[in-house]
């Protein structure tokens, strides 16, 4: 038997059957050109990456276990450097212990707004989670709490931004502004960077000294650029997504201005203490070889994504974005129309997990949402999304929002095991 042979019958072994796995295949050889551009960007940012590191002087002993006040914690401050030279930024805080991708952007608003201070966000409606964390939902220790003001300027019916209500929106309390690169989980599409630029370039015209604050979160690595790249005074996001690689097993970061990094330090440790204090507890291994995978562990999701936007774009279902269009983060939405099609292609991504495979996710009630919802993940790291996965909440248009894949071979098995599972459930009829 030659490989391919073997391949198809493993394939076959593992479930997917010839006809759905023929299927996959024709799609991909329209898919050629569209995977050469991304390696060439993997290229560019892995060197980007190693650049980075060689530059900071990494060595051996950045990752060694540091405990206690961790006091001089090389490994950490190094890190930092690597994160700073990468995003072309004065200064990065790096840590364990930002817990995840919200505290990150918790932390940096609390950290840059005081009371009377007025933070817009000029990209409508923020991540859900953040809500509670500016107040537009009541909450514990929101910025409502404290005085902080909250104005948001919603974007235009074409998802692009409302620059003359932007112009309107801005006065003297205007401390901060926030930009959320990704859609979310929000059916507009996600963000350029070269568009996040211009909507920086016009908000520093009508308001030069503005802090302007980007939601990274699923960004990074996806395009040459940052948006620190373009103006962005500060960029945030999580380790369990694009910057981790994978590895990385908890954290956030914070790229951006000196005086800016130094207030959000003072915030997650304490007035006096800033950067000084904070061990690394063993991570940084994981953090810097993390960070070193992650332009090819993105590259990877990058392909799946676009693998399984033009597969249901040619079965007929709606695809966000659609299978020709730029890619700006790694989230793909489908939408099925049924409960059954969200619930049949999260099983299809669980069954090709290699952690959890033999569970079977079912739709449940979720805090913070007011349908149920069915998720699928059989990942390394507990919750982490850059790790295949997916999610969708049981209310119409019954849509699908899934993401990651650390190699882009399982992202391949995955959307191949999902459609099976259409398949099988007559949701897919014919596969052509
Ligand atoms: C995931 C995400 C967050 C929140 O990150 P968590 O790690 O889940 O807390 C915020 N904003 C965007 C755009 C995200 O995708």
């Amino acid at each position: 038997m030659d490989l391919l042979t073997k391949t198809i019958s493993l394939y076959k072994e593992m479930g997917i059957s010839e006809e759905v796995y023929a299927f996959g295949t024709k799609i991909l050889e329209s898919l050629k050109e569209r995977f050469d551009d991304i390696d060439k960007m993997a290229e560019y940012n892995q060197l980007k990456v190693v650049n980075a590191m060689q530059k900071a002087r990494v060595g051996a002993e950045c990752f060694n276990y540091a405990s206690g006040y961790g006091y001089n914690d090389y490994g950490r401050d190094t890190l930092e450097q690597v994160y700073a030279n990468v995003f072309h930024t004065e200064d990065a805080l790096v840590r364990p212990q930002i817990t995840c991708g919200t505290h990150a952007l918790a932390l940096t608003l609390s950290a840059n707004l005081r009371p009377g201070d007025e933070l817009i966000s000029i990209a409508g409606k923020p991540y859900d989670t953040l809500e509670e964390v500016i107040g537009i939902r009541k909450s514990m220790g929101s910025l409502a709490e404290y005085g902080v003001t909250y104005q948001q300027v919603d974007l235009l019916p074409d998802g692009s931004f409302d620059f003359a209500s932007i112009e309107k929106a801005i006065s003297e309390k205007t401390k901060m502004v926030t930009i959320q690169r990704s859609k979310g989980y929000q059916t507009r599409p996600s963000f350029s960077v070269d568009q996040i630029g211009e909507a920086i370039a016009f908000v520093k015209k009508v308001k030069p000294d503005v802090i302007v604050m980007v939601d990274n979160c699923y960004g990074e690595f996806v395009e040459e650029k940052e948006p620190s790249d373009v103006g962005a005074d500060l960029v945030v996001g999580s380790l369990i997504k694009n910057p981790g690689g994978g590895l990385a097993p908890i954290g956030g970061y914070v790229a951006g201005r000196k005086d800016l990094i130094e207030q959000c330090a003072c915030r997650l440790t304490s007035p006096g203490l800033g950067k000084e204090v904070g061990a690394s507890l063993g991570v940084m291994q994981s953090f810097y070889q993390g960070f070193f995978l992650a332009p090819t562990v993105v590259a990877g999701a990058l392909k799946g994504a676009i693998f399984a936007a033009n597969i249901y774009e040619k079965l007929g279902f709606g695809v966000v974005p659609n299978g020709t269009e730029s890619r700006h983060d790694i989230i793909q939405a489908v939408t099925f129309g049924t409960p059954e099609g969200v619930i049949a292609f999260c099983e299809g991504i669980q069954a090709a997990a290699p952690v959890d495979s033999f569970a079977r996710p079912v739709p449940g009630d979720m805090p913070g949402y007011d349908s149920q919802v069915i998720m699928a993940a059989g990942a390394f790291v507990q919750g982490s999304s850059i790790e295949l996965s997916a999610d969708g909440p049981i209310k119409p248009p019954y849509a699908v929002y899934f993401q990651g894949g650390l190699t882009w071979e399982h992202a391949k098995l995955g959307i191949l095991m999902s459609l099976e599972k259409l398949y099988e459930a007559g949701i897919v009829k014919e596969l052509s």
